[in-house]
C-alpha cells in the first residue's frame, strides 16, 4: 500500500531540495516545497515547481523492452525474458571471445546510489573489467582530482549553512542564479541582509549571477589559473595570509610562492582581458574576508586544464587558511542530483567503491573480499570519451547506457554517432522515448523514474536523503537496480540475490565502515524518521557531519592539506586557429536541464528560452554583417550547426555561447551544440572542453 503523502528530493541539480509529494482529488500528483528541509527551506526553482508535470505526462515514456534481431529490422517489444536472456547471451559470448574489457558500461550522476553501486559492482567486480563510467566525467571529474590532491579525499569540507556565516564569496565559472537557483536564492537573501557581503563572479559572460556582484570578472575563457594566481600573488603581497594555517597544516607553499611570484600582474591582466585593479581588488576581497567561500562549476572543470583551474582556485583558499571552520571553504557546484552518491560507490572508470584508489593494491583486494570475488582487474577502464574511441577503433564491442543521453550531452556528436552505429551491441535503459540515443539500441530497456522506485542520493554538501515509492511505474517499466540483478543472475553471477533495495544499501553501508565516508550506522529508517544527514555517520545515534577538517587534519599521509602548483596555464590560446577565430562556450539555460528529456516535456519552461540561439557580442556580429534573429551559421573543425543569432552585450567580443540542450530529437540535427565540440580531455582528469572550442561564424544565406 502506497502512502498518500511522502517526503523526497528534487531530481534535477545537485542542490538537492526536498519536496512533499501528494495526490490531488483527479489522483494527479502534487508537488510542493518542503517547508521543513533543511537545504530549501520550502523553496523552488521553476524547474522543481514543474516536478509533478514529468512525472504525470507518461506519454513518451518507454513502456515494454524492444528488441532488433539485427540493424536492418526495426525494434519489436519483447517480454523481459526475452531482453534480458538476449542481453545476457550476447555480453557473455562477446566476454568469452574478446575478454571482460571488451564491454563497457555508461550510466549517470541521476542513478540513485543503489543503483550506482549495483552497476558497479557488477561491472568491476563480476565482469571484470573497470569500463565502467558516468555522465559525471563531464561535469564533475576536474573538480574531483582537485580535492584528492589538496585534501587526500574526494571531499566537499562545508555545507549550505556556511552560505549564511560568510562575507565574501568567489564564484568562478558557474551561474547558480540559473543551474543551482536555491543555493543563489540563499546567497542573494544573506547579501540582501548584509550589505558587507561582497560576491565576485568570474565569467565571460554578464550572467544572471554576475548581476548582483560587487566585481566581475569577465576574463577570456581559458585564463582562469592566471587569474588565480595572480590574485594569489597579491595575497602575498599584502600579507593576507594565515601564516599559522600555511605552517602547521599545509604544505607546498613554497613552491606556492615560487608559481605565484612568476606571474606578474601585468601580463595577468592582458591574458585574462581584464585591468590589474580588478585583480588587486578581488585579491583584497578575499583577503580582508573574514569567512571566504569559493563555488565552481563547469566554467572551471570542463576544461583541458581542469584539474590545474581548480588547483590555482584551490590555493586561495589555503592561502588564507579559510578551510576547515564556519562560514568558509571550497565548494565545487554538481550539476546532477546524485553525482556526489556516484562518486561514493566508485562511479568512474579509475574509482572503486567506498573512495577506494583503483590504484591500491590494497584496495583492491577489500573491495574483492568485500564482493567475494577473486580479483579486482588493476586497469582503469575506458573514461566517457575512451569509451567512444574504444567503440570507433573495435576494442569495445558492446556497451550498455543507464539513464543518460550521450548522442545529445557527448563532445563531438559525429564522432559519438559513428561509434555507436559501429558497436555490436548497443543497450540504452532509461524512462523517455526523448532520447537520440535510443536511435541506436539494439536492445531498449524501460526503467522506472523519479517516485516509481525507492532508493538514496547524496548533493552537493555530502546531505544523504532517502527518496520513497510513490508510485507505480507505467507499462512494464522496472526499477533499475531489478534490471541489473536480473541481468547479473542470467550471467550466472551469485551476489545479487537481493530482497530489497533497503539490503543493498545495507550492504553499501556496511562496506563504508572505517572510511572516510563512514555510513555504517545510517540506515532506511533512520532516514525515513530522522530526516537527512551528512556523511561521514560513522557511529550509533550519530548525528551526521556538517563540517569536515575542524581540527585541520587533512586525509593526506602528512595530514596536512596540499598547494598544488599548475603546469599548464593557460592552453587555450593555443587551439586558437586563424580559419576559426571566435571562441564558443556551452552552458545551460535557467528553466532545461540536460538534453530536456524531462524538462523538455513541459511547455512552461519552454517560454524562457524557447529556441538555442548563438550569443554574440555587438562588433562580432557587425563585422560579419549578423542581423539579430538572422540565421547563422556556426562552423568548428567536427561539425556544424545553424541557429538564430542574439545579439548581446552580456558576451565579450570574440567569444560566442550556445545552450547545449536540445538535440535531434527535441529539434534537429543542426541545433545539436556537441556537433562543434571537440572531445579533448584533461590528461589528468580526463574531463572534456566544453568551453574552449575555436569557430568561424557566417551568416546563414539559403542557396
Ligand atoms: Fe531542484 Fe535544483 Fe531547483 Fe532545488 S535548485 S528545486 S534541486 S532544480
Amino acid at each position: 500500500m502506497l502512502e498518500k503523502e511522502v517526503k523526497s528530493t528534487c531530481s534535477y541539480c545537485g542542490v538537492g531540495c526536498g519536496v512533499v509529494v501528494r495526490k490531488n482529488a483527479r489522483n494527479r500528483v502534487e508537488v510542493e516545497g518542503d517547508k521543513d528541509h533543511p537545504v530549501n527551506k520550502g523553496m523552488l526553482c521553476s524547474k522543481g515547481m514543474n516536478l509533478h508535470y514529468v512525472v504525470n505526462d507518461t506519454s513518451d515514456r518507454l513502456l515494454y523492452p524492444e528488441m532488433r534481431w539485427s540493424r536492418s529490422h526495426p525494434r519489436e517489444r519483447v517480454s523481459w525474458d526475452e531482453a534480458l536472456d538476449r542481453a545476457a547471451g550476447v555480453f557473455r559470448s562477446i566476454i568469452e571471445k574478446h575478454g571482460p574489457d571488451s564491454v563497457g558500461f555508461y550510466v549517470s550522476g541521476q542513478c540513485l546510489t543503489e543503483e550506482y553501486y549495483i552497476a558497479n559492482k557488477l561491472v568491476k567486480g563480476f565482469i571484470g573489467t573497470n569500463n565502467i563510467d558516468t555522465n559525471s566525467r563531464l561535469c564533475m571529474s576536474s573538480a574531483v582530482v582537485g580535492y584528492k590532491k589538496t585534501f587526500g579525499e574526494d571531499i566537499v569540507p562545508g555545507n549550505y549553512e556556511d552560505i549564511e556565516l560568510a562575507d565574501t564569496f568567489l564564484i568562478a565559472g558557474a551561474n547558480p542564479a540559473w543551474c543551482h537557483p536555491i543555493l543563489f536564492r540563499r546567497l542573494e537573501n544573506h547579501k540582501q541582509k548584509n550589505p558587507d557581503v561582497k560576491i565576485i563572479v568570474v565569467d565571460p559572460r554578464k550572467t544572471d549571477s554576475a548581476a548582483i556582484a560587487d566585481l566581475h570578472l569577465q576574463i577570456l575563457p581559458g585564463t582562469d589559473v592566471y587569474l588565480y594566481n595572480a590574485i594569489g600573488r597579491y595575497l602575498l603581497k599584502k600579507g593576507y595570509v594565515d601564516k599559522n594555517f600555511i605552517k602547521n597544516h599545509t604544505e607546498g607553499f613554497r613552491e606556492f610562492r615560487e608559481a605565484v611570484q612568476a606571474v606578474s600582474f601585468s601580463k595577468a591582466a592582458e591574458i585574462c582581458g581584464i585591468t590589474i585593479g580588478d585583480i588587486k581588488e578581488a585579491a583584497m576581497m578575499i583577503g580582508r574576508s573574514g569567512g571566504f567561500m569559493s563555488f565552481w562549476a563547469m566554467g572551471l572543470n570542463q576544461s583541458i586544464i581542469g584539474s590545474e583551474k581548480n588547483y590555482a582556485l584551490l590555493n586561495l583558499s589555503l592561502v588564507t587558511g579559510q578551510v576547515g571552520k564556519p562560514g568558509c571553504g571550497p565548494f565545487s557546484l554538481t550539476g546532477q542530483p546524485n553525482a556526489m552518491g556516484g562518486r561514493e560507490v566508485g562511479g568512474m572508470a579509475n574509482l572503486l567503491a567506498v573512495h577506494k584508489d583503483l590504484a591500491n593494491p590494497g584496495h583492491r583486494e577489500e573491495v574483492a573480499s568485500f564482493w567475494g570475488v577473486e580479483k579486482i582487474n588493476p586497469e582503469p577502464g575506458y573514461t566517457a570519451t575512451e569509451m567512444i574511441d574504444a567503440l570507433e577503433d573495435g576494442k569495445l564491442k558492446a556497451i550498455w547506457i543507464i539513464c543518460t543521453n550521450p548522442m545529445v550531452s557527448l563532445p563531438n556528436s559525429k564522432k559519438a554517432e559513428a561509434a555507436l552505429k559501429k558497436a555490436r551491441f548497443v543497450v540504452v535503459q532509461d524512462i523517455s522515448g526523448n532520447s537520440d540515443t535510443i536511435e541506436h539500441a539494439d536492445l531498449v530497456l524501460p526503467a522506472a523514474g523519479w517516485l516509481e522506485k525507492e532508493g538514496t542520493m547524496t548533493n552537493s554538501e555530502r546531505r544523504i536523503s532517502y527518496l520513497p515509492k510513490y508510485i507505480h511505474p507505467p507499462g512494464e517499466a522496472r526499477p533499475d537496480v531489478d534490471i541489473l540483478c536480473d541481468f547479473a543472475q542470467r550471467m550466472g553471477f551469485g551476489g545479487f540475490n537481493y530482497g530489497n533495495t533497503p539490503e543493498i544499501y545495507e550492504e553499501y553501508a556496511q562496506m563504508t565502515k572505517g572510511t572516510h565516508i563512514d555510513i555504517s550506522y545510517l540506515n532506511y529508517d533512520r532516514l525515513k524518521n530522522e530526516g537527512t544527514f551528512q556523511w561521514p555517520v560513522s557511529e550509533y545515534r550519530h548525528p551526521g557531519t556538517p563540517r569536515l577538517f575542524q581540527d585541520k587534519k587533512f586525509y593526506t599521509p602528512s595530514q596536512k592539506a596540499v598547494f598544488n602548483i599548475p603546469k599548464v596555464t593557460n592552453p587555450g590560446f593555443l587551439q586558437k586557429e586563424p580559419d576559426y577565430p571566435l571562441v564558443l562556450t556551452t552552458g545551460r539555460v535557467r528553466d532545461q536541464w540536460h538534453t530536456m528529456t524531462k524538462t523538455g516535456k513541459v511547455a512552461r519552461l519552454k517560454t524562457h528560452y524557447p529556441d538555442p540561439v548563438l550569443e554574440i557580442n555587438m562588433v562580432d556580429a557587425y563585422l560579419k554583417g549578423i542581423r539579430n534573429g538572422d540565421v547563422t551559421e556556426v562552423t568548428s573543425k567536427y561539425g556544424q550547426v545553424r541557429l538564430r543569432a542574439k545579439i548581446t552585450e552580456n558576451i565579450r567580443e570574440g567569444v560566442v555561447f550556445i545552450p547545449m540542450h536540445w538535440g535531434k530529437k527535441l529539434k534537429s540535427d543542426l541545433n545539436r551544440t556537441n556537433n562543434l565540440t571537440s572531445g579533448i580531455v584533461d590528461p589528468i582528469s580526463k574531463e572534456p572542453d566544453f568551453k574552449y572550442t575555436a569557430v568561424r561564424i557566417n551568416k546563414y544565406e539559403k542557396k
